[in-house]
């Protein structure tokens, strides 16, 4: 365990009490996980935050990020010790309710607080962190560093505890304001609003605010010498940045409104008071669906925007509950950009599409043996893309084009800002059909060979 420097030797004496970390079974230790069956230590146990206020610094040359996070929680049972997620640089100090804490790193991010006095049931708190160091390169898993010199955070699911101390679980959202301080040359974006954009001297102050509550790894921010589009769509604000390099996406960007009516004539209301794109250098192997603002690699194309849009509803409004309930993120994004616009927009047929599309896969038993719901741990990015949008457009044959979009109106207003799995889906859809839809979905969610013919033609993909 680590004391805050300065004032370790005088409180030692009052945390004589407390042992090295959460013991187990230990009652006033938050539990190190949420319990996520993939990732049983993303999250944290024993409270539940409320915002984040994320002060940085960052140096590009010498990749120096220097950090003060405040975090705004309630605990949800006594806390003699809790952790927060946390593998970014080196921690100088921790404070709960302003008075130094004690501190353990441990695991892959584990950062373990222990207060000075316990934390009461149902009471709020706040932690600060301070840090400073080197910034991990974490290409695609947290914090990259841009080839221009800038940097970025993307990654999923790990990627915010990279740069600042969470609960790093999609049960947990809270809202989220970030102050940046560059170099004067350098821009910096964000989730949200920007309400303030200063320099002064040779150094650049950014504040970014997402005032609906918001996931780690839906958190980002982006250190670049950005260009920048604004629109405007109703009364939203539109902000994109496009970083060196990555300009020639500005044309594809400007069909954001477009994109945007696309999504809400489907899904209902924008779900958040800002919109936009972040257009990296970095040679990203995927685009991210970072809330209000995705993260785009520079071979971003219509389809890919289209995609992180419709996730701005599937996904960053409406959350999975566990990493196995993905499909509901990766198989609507991929249905609305793959099967819906170029249907509606561009016309083409998408049942010969599907039934081609079944022709050539069905004899490959590759194809089909990763289950959609619960694929496994590190099989979450595979055939929710592939298989995801052939599951959606049967379903929508087999419960008919009234019921299929009036579930992709109702069940996103259900969970708005909140949490949803498979299973409830699957109970919100059987609940507006008239027939019974459990083979259907075992067929499709749960097995890993073809669905039968009746599942896979059904309605008018009959031959
Ligand atoms: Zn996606």
């Amino acid at each position: 365990m680590k004391w805050s420097a300065a004032v370790g030797a005088v409180v030692a004496g009052v945390l004589v009490v407390c042992g090295a970390g959460p013991a187990h079974g230990d009652p006033l230790a938050g539990a190190p996980g949420a319990g996520d069956p993939y990732y049983p230590l993303d999250g944290n146990g024993g409270y539940d935050v409320s915002h984040y206020e994320v002060t940085i610094d960052y140096d590009p040359p010498t990749r120096t990020l220097t950090g003060s996070t405040r975090v705004d929680a309630t605990a949800t049972q006594g806390l003699r010790v809790f952790n927060l997620d946390y593998s970014g640089p080196p921690v100088r100090a921790v404070t709960v309710n302003g008075l130094p804490a004690g501190f353990d790193r441990h695991g892959e991010h584990e950062l373990t607080v222990t207060p000075m006095l316990p934390l009461l049931p149902g009471l709020g708190f706040t932690v600060t962190v301070d840090y400073a160091g080197e910034a991990v390169n974490s290409e695609g898993e947290g914090w990259t560093i841009a080839p221009d010199g800038g940097a970025f955070a993307a990654g999923e699911p790990h990627s915010a505890s990279t740069w600042y101390p969470l609960n790093d679980t999609p049960l947990d959202k809270a809202t989220f304001t970030l102050h940046a301080t560059v170099p004067a040359d350098y821009d910096v974006v964000s989730n949200g609003v920007r309400t303030r954009n200063a320099v002064e001297g040779d150094k650049r102050t950014v504040s970014w605010e997402a005032r609906q509550p918001v996931i780690g790894y839906l958190t980002t921010v982006a250190i670049d010498r950005f260009t920048f589009l604004e629109q405007t769509w109703g009364g939203v604000p539109l902000l994109s940045a496009f970083a060196p390099g990555a300009e020639g996406n500005r044309e594809t960007e400007q069909r954001l409104p477009e994109i945007l009516d696309f999504g809400r004539d489907l899904f209902g209301p924008y779900p958040f008071d800002a919109a936009g794109g972040i257009y990296v250098s970095a040679d990203l192997s995927f685009s991210l669906e970072t809330q209000t603002r995705p993260i785009y690699a520079p071979w971003t194309d219509l389809p890919t925007v289209v995609h992180e849009i419709a996730h701005q509803w599937w996904g960053d409004s409406v959350s999975v509950r566990q990493w196995s309930d993905i499909c509901l993120n990766e198989c609507f994004a991929s249905y609305t950009a793959d099967y819906l616009w170029p249907e509606r927009k561009e016309g083409v047929d998408v049942d010969a599409e599907y039934r081609e599309t079944i022709a050539e896969w069905r004899d490959h038993a590759r194809f089909w043996e990763v289950p959609l719901e619960n694929p496994g741990a590190g099989k979450e990015f595979t055939a929710v893309y592939y298989r995801g949008p052939l599951f959606l457009h049967a379903l929508r044959k087999q419960i008919g084009d009234e019921v299929f979009f009036g579930v992709l109106r109702e069940f996103p207003a259900a969970h708005a800002y909140g949490n949803a799995s498979m299973p409830e889906f699957r109970e919100f859809v059987q609940r507006k059909s008239g027939t019974d839809l459990s083979g259907f979905f075992d067929a499709w969610l749960n097995r890993t060979t073809p669905p039968p013919d009746e599942f896979l033609f059904p309605g008018d993909l009959r031959p």
